[in-house]
């Protein structure tokens, strides 16, 4: 891949109709290349795959963004709401996916900003919930003191009397664990904390759970008054999976959980929630590509001594939700432009009507192309 163009227009924001206006320019001087000062955040789910599929020609847009001996050019990153495992596993199984490298700094997932909580709860006990392996993705971030929250309910005989109808959750003796002998004790520690790190598998268990956790202020029995806080990687009410209708998402299960708390408990369920359409993820993102540009591409202006201090002229959103990333993208204001793709979430022929994007398009192949045309950048591949 190599950059034509010194000078690149200045971003226009109007709605689908951005020029894309490269100023003919002579090729750089020298044999460095020129650095970005654009850089992509791509949404996952919809956009990116469905399931496990990559769809809308994810593979080869990726590819793009690579030089030819396979180095960075453009500096990217899959800014997604879902999440379930640790980082490095997650950049792992996409490199795979999308046959390109993949590194864990260029993932960012819902629960990624549980880390800033780490001074507060660091040597607490706490639970986590949600597909995949919540507690594991707590323990890498460094919280010390982590339980699952399946593995907390089965400190407590008959905490779901309905448990014994779960089907799902009777496995081969060979593979069931050791009889639990409490890591902590949950009987007189108190939970300090809950994180709903993914998407619940076991919504019933889970909304029983912490109802009993949260009511009790951590402590199973206990009459106490006070809420622990309760942590929520995202807040979606539905997102594209495999199934050709869209399925409901974390914001669905805090909806049920909340109802039901407020309805059996004094007072109102307190929660902070996470991911997009959040401006400080899009904040945090844009210091993430900021720090990719300086490791991964080299910058046009280190021969002036501003090594990598140029902000961004424009970050791209690419994603498939309008009330969750294109309206992130908005609230973010400049430099982020919204690029709304038709392969998820979102169908429709024109715009969308209440978070209108910059730009609307098929897929995620045709966003990239639309990119890399408006920077005048051209692909070497
Ligand atoms: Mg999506």
């Amino acid at each position: 891949m190599r950059f034509h163009a010194s000078t690149i227009s200045r971003v226009s924001h109007l709605r689908n109709k951005a020029p894309i206006s490269c100023q003919a320019s002579a090729k750089p001087q020298s044999n460095h290349k020129q650095g970005c000062n654009f850089g992509i955040a791509f949404d996952i789910d919809g956009v990116i795959l469905r399931g496990r599929v990559p769809i809308g020609g994810s593979p080869q847009a990726l590819r793009r963004l690579y030089g030819d001996s396979g180095e960075l050019s453009v500096p990217y990153l899959f800014l997604t709401n879902g999440g379930g495992v640790p980082e490095t596993k997650r950049a792992k199984e996409l490199s795979e996916l999308l046959e390109v490298n993949i590194m864990a700094s260029q993932v960012v997932q819902g629960h990624s900003p549980f880390r800033n909580l780490l001074k507060k709860f660091e040597n607490e006990l706490i639970i986590a919930t949600g597909k995949g392996d919540p507690a594991l993705v707590m323990s890498e971030y460094g919280f010390k003191k982590v339980l699952s929250l399946e593995e907390f309910a089965s400190y407590f005989e008959n905490i779901d009397p309905v448990s014994q109808y779960k089907k799902w959750t009777s496995m081969p003796l060979s593979n069931k664990k050791a009889p639990s002998v409490p890591i902590y004790d949950v009987s007189s520690e108190r939970v300090m904390a809950a994180f709903v790190v993914s998407d619940p598998v076991d919504w019933g268990r889970d909304i029983q759970v912490l109802c009993d956790v949260l009511r009790s202020g951590g402590l199973l029995g206990d009459a106490n008054n006070y809420q622990p806080p309760l942590y929520f990687a995202a807040d979606d009410l539905e997102y594209q999976a495999a199934f050709p209708y869209k399925r409901l998402g974390m914001g669905a299960f805090r909806i049920a959980l909340e109802s039901v708390f407020n309805r059996t408990s004094a007072k109102s369920l307190e929660y902070v929630t996470y991911g997009k359409p959040n401006p400080f993820v899009f904040k945090n993102a844009e210091i993430i590509l900021s720090q990719l540009r300086s490791s991964s591409c080299q910058n046009p202006y280190e021969n002036n001594g501003v090594l990598g201090s140029q902000p961004f002229k424009t970050l791209y959103m690419i994603g498939d939700n309008p009330s969750v990333d294109v309206k992130g993208a908005q609230q973010a204001g400049h430099p982020w432009f919204s690029i709304l793709t038709r392969t998820g979430v979102f169908r429709g022929k024109d715009n969308h009507t209440e978070f209108p994007a910059d730009l609307v398009v098929d897929s995620v192949e045709e966003a990239v192309d639309y990119i890399l045309k408006r920077e005048c950048v051209e692909s070497g591949s």
